[in-house]
C-alpha cells in the first residue's frame, strides 16, 4: 500500500493569528524536520474554535518567516469520517465506554483506588445497562472514554529524554460528537507518517496518552520534541492579549518579519544579537541539545 514519507508537522488550531510564541514552535518543528530530512507538513486543527480566515493568514505569516511545507494541507473537519472509523473500531474491540459525567461531578468523585493523582475517576466504567439507561433518559449525551488498561505510559522525548506520565480513561470523543483532540492527533500523525512531533511544552503530559492510543491502535508512536514556551513578562504564558505578539501587530511598529526570525533565532542561541538571518543559516547552526531549556521570557524591550 502507500506509506507517507516519515515526516514532521506544524499543527495549528485557526482560531486566530499565531502569536510569536507559536511562530517559534513552528520555526523550531521546521528545523527539527529539515536537519532529519523529513517532510514538513501542516495540519489545520480546527474541529473547534475557528476563526473564518485564520488559516490563510497562519500560512502566510509561516511563509513571511521563510517556512515552506508540503503543498496538501489537512484540515480535520475533513476528516470526521476516519475518526469515526477509529472509535468505531475501538468500541467493537471493547475499548471503550460511554460516560454521562459533568466535569463538576468528576472533580467532586472520590478518586479510584491506586488511580494517579488527576486521573478519571471511573464512576462510568462500569455502569450496568440499567443505570446507563437511566442517565441516558435523564437526557445527557454521553461522551466516549476509551478503557485504559495502564495508569502510565513512556514516550521518548529528544529535549526531556524517557518522560513517563499519567494514562486514565481519558475522552476520545465529546459529548456534542465531536472526536477529541487526544484522538484525532494520533489518528492523523499515523494516517500522514508523522514521526516526529515537535510542539509547545504545554503538551508533554498529554504525549503518554497520545503514544498509548497510537500503540493501542498498532501505531509506533512518534519521537516527540516539546519545545519551551514563551512567557509574558509576568511568567505567564504569553497570549495575543500581551499585545505587539503576532506578525500584525509588530508589523505596525516597524518590525519586520525578518526581524522577527532573528530575534526568535536568539532566544534560541542560534544567532547573535542583531545578526540578520534565515532559516537555512538556522538548520546549519541548528544542534537540538544545544537549545536552551528554559521558557524565553519576552519583554517590551525585545523590540527596543
Ligand atoms: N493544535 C494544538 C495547538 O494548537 C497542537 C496540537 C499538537 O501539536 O499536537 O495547541
Amino acid at each position: 500500500g502507500h506509506t507517507a514519507p516519515p515526516s514532521g508537522r506544524f499543527a495549528p488550531s485557526p482560531s486566530g493569528d499565531l502569536h510569536i510564541g507559536n511562530l517559534r514552535t513552528a520555526v523550531l518543528a521546521w528545523l527539527f524536520a529539515a536537519t532529519t530530512e523529513r517532510a514538513f507538513l501542516i495540519r489545520m486543527e480546527d474541529l473547534d474554535r475557528t476563526a473564518a480566515g485564520s488559516d490563510v493568514r497562519q500560512m502566510a505569516d509561516l511563509s513571511a518567516l521563510g517556512l515552506t511545507w508540503s503543498p496538501d494541507v489537512v484540515y480535520q473537519s475533513e476528516r470526521l469520517a476516519s475518526y469515526q472509523a477509529v472509535i468505531d473500531a475501538l468500541h467493537g474491540g471493547g475499548r471503550t465506554f460511554e460516560c454521562f459525567c459533568t466535569r463538576r461531578e468528576i472533580q467532586e468523585a472520590p478518586s479510584a483506588p491506586h488511580a494517579p493523582e488527576g486521573a478519571y475517576p471511573g464512576t462510568c466504567r462500569d455502569l450496568t445497562d440499567a443505570q446507563r439507561d437511566a442517565r441516558r433518559a435523564a437526557g445527557r449525551p454521553p461522551a466516549i472514554r476509551l478503557r485504559s488498561d495502564t495508569d502510565d505510559f513512556t514516550v521518548s522525548d529528544l529535549l526531556h529524554g524517557r518522560y513517563t506520565g499519567m494514562v486514565d480513561d481519558f475522552v476520545i470523543q465529546r459529548n456534542d460528537g465531536t472526536p477529541a483532540y487526544n484522538l484525532a492527533v494520533v489518528v492523523d500523525d499515523a494516517a500522514q507518517g508523522i514521526d516526529q512531533v515537535v510542539r509547545g511544552a504545554d503538551l508533554l503530559s498529554s504525549a503518554p496518552r497520545q503514544a498509548y492510543l497510537a500503540t493501542l491502535l498498532g501505531h509506533r508512536p512518534p519521537v516527540y520534541a516539546h519545545v519551551p514556551m514563551v512567557l509574558n513578562d509576568k511568567r505567564i504564558r504569553l497570549s495575543k492579549r500581551d499585545g505587539a505578539v503576532t506578525l500584525d501587530d509588530l508589523a505596525e511598529r516597524g518590525v519586520t518579519a525578518t526581524q522577527v526570525l532573528s530575534h526568535i533565532a536568539q532566544s534560541l542561541w542560534l544567532a547573535e544579537s542583531g545578526e540578520v538571518v534565515d532559516l537555512p543559516m538556522l538548520a546549519e547552526r541548528f544542534r537540538p541539545d544545544a537549545l536552551p531549556r528554559e521558557p524565553w521570557i519576552l519583554t517590551a524591550a525585545e523590540w527596543e
